[in-house]
């Protein structure tokens, strides 16, 4: 068999048993039986996570190519033949590809070393729920003599042979909070001796939609979204207290610093027109992906003739690979996966399906980078 072949086989097995962050034990299992196989020597890394070093044979610098392992919490729906074994997980998001085409290049590389330094291959738990997977792989040393570390995303919104690929942003900074509004309940027919906790809320939703339109340049992106909105218990009682919860999306630390100020001085303010109180949590999450540009230029460079490299937009979408960034250069390119028939469902979509052909592209993409 091809590794053209094995690389889908790996990707069917690991899609049957998806797992949920942190949880990633038979998946680490499938990873590790494979790369001992392969006589490599894993360290299990990052509660459920592992790496391995394959040496090539000679000098050379250590890249690092890490995969993200989580599943999520979905009952999935594709229908397909290998669909999902584990009630209410599912990958649905491109986690087992991006495993398996690590595990492929595994095999390639042992198989032939004639590349130069190390190849350190990064099996990362826990991408989909923050604070991740990323940071407990990077604070137990996965990046200690790494000189460069590179990923790729599966992309449902590409077809299979482009490439979204360009320096600076490529994901957003990924933020979370919770509002807490406190009023006064009482009567549903005696609104004049209470603090209506249900309009301030409404009114603190309203208002918070002038942050992005308002108050943050044209020119650079942002998303503030209300996620939820809970208040009261049934409709003749006039509800005490209320929450909303939502996400901020940013590209600059200076933006995003600028909109948890708004958030804090609209809620507080909002609910003191109305003299009730609010209180804010701000939880701030992964930093932007944001790629150095001599790493994307080299990259680039060489997926010539593999695939179409082209300049995405940013997704205000947030990735943890952001972290590994932040510490060594490298890159994250999002890989044309799109289904070449029937409809296309996004990431997270419990009818979530990709077009397997991408599969090798993502080995000879990262196969190439190590390849100087
Ligand atoms: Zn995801
Ligand atoms: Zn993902």
């Amino acid at each position: 068999m091809t590794w053209k072949e094995q690389v889908v086989l790996y990707r069917r097995d690991l899609h049957r048993i998806p797992e949920l962050a942190f949880q990633e034990l038979k998946t680490r299992d499938y990873l590790w039986q494979h790369l001992t196989h392969l006589g490599l020597r894993p360290q299990k890394m990052g509660g459920t996570g592992l790496i391995a070093d394959i040496a090539g044979d000679r000098p050379g610098p250590c890249v690092a190519i890490r995969a993200d392992m989580d599943g999520l919490p979905l009952a999935e729906e594709t229908g397909l033949p290998f669909s999902s074994e584990h009630e209410g997980a599912m990958h649905a998001c491109g986690h087992d590809g991006h495993m398996a085409i690590v595990l492929a290049l595994a095999d390639r590389l042992v198989e032939d070393r004639r590349f130069p330094g190390t190849v350190r291959l990064l099996f990362q738990p826990a991408e989909e729920r923050p604070p991740g997977g990323a940071k407990q792989m990077i604070a137990e040393g996965a990046l200690e003599g790494v000189d460069a570390v590179y990923g790729l995303h599966l992309w449902a919104e590409f077809p299979v042979g482009v490439a979204g690929l360009k320096e600076g942003p490529m994901m957003a900074n990924a933020d979370q909070f919770v509002i807490r509004i406190r009023g006064q309940g009482g009567h549903g027919s005696q609104p004049e001796a209470t603090k209506d906790a249900v309009l301030i809320a409404a009114q603190t939703v309203v208002n918070l939609q002038t942050i992005v339109s308002r108050r943050v340049r044209p020119f650079d992106a942002a998303v503030v979204t209300c996620g939820t909105i809970h208040g009261g218990h049934i409709f003749n009682i006039i509800a005490e207290t209320a929450e909303i919860t939502g996400t901020v999306r940013t590209f600059s630390p200076a933006v995003q610093q600028l909109i948890e100020r708004e958030i804090e001085r609209i809620a507080q303010r909002t609910a003191a027109l109305y003299d009730a109180t609010a209180e804010v949590e701000y939880q701030t999450g992964y930093p932007a992906v944001v790629n150095p540009e001599r790493e994307v230029a080299v990259w680039t460079e060489r997926l010539r003739g593999l695939v179409d490299v082209i300049r995405p937009e940013p997704s205000m979408g947030g990735e943890d690979f952001a972290y590994y960034l932040q510490q060594r250069p490298g890159a994250f390119l999002f890989l044309g996966a799109k289904p070449s028939e029937g409809a296309t469902f996004p990431h997270h979509s419990p009818h979530f399906v990709i077009d397997e052909r991408a599969l090798p592209l993502g080995v000879e993409a990262f196969y190439r980078i190590i390849h100087a």
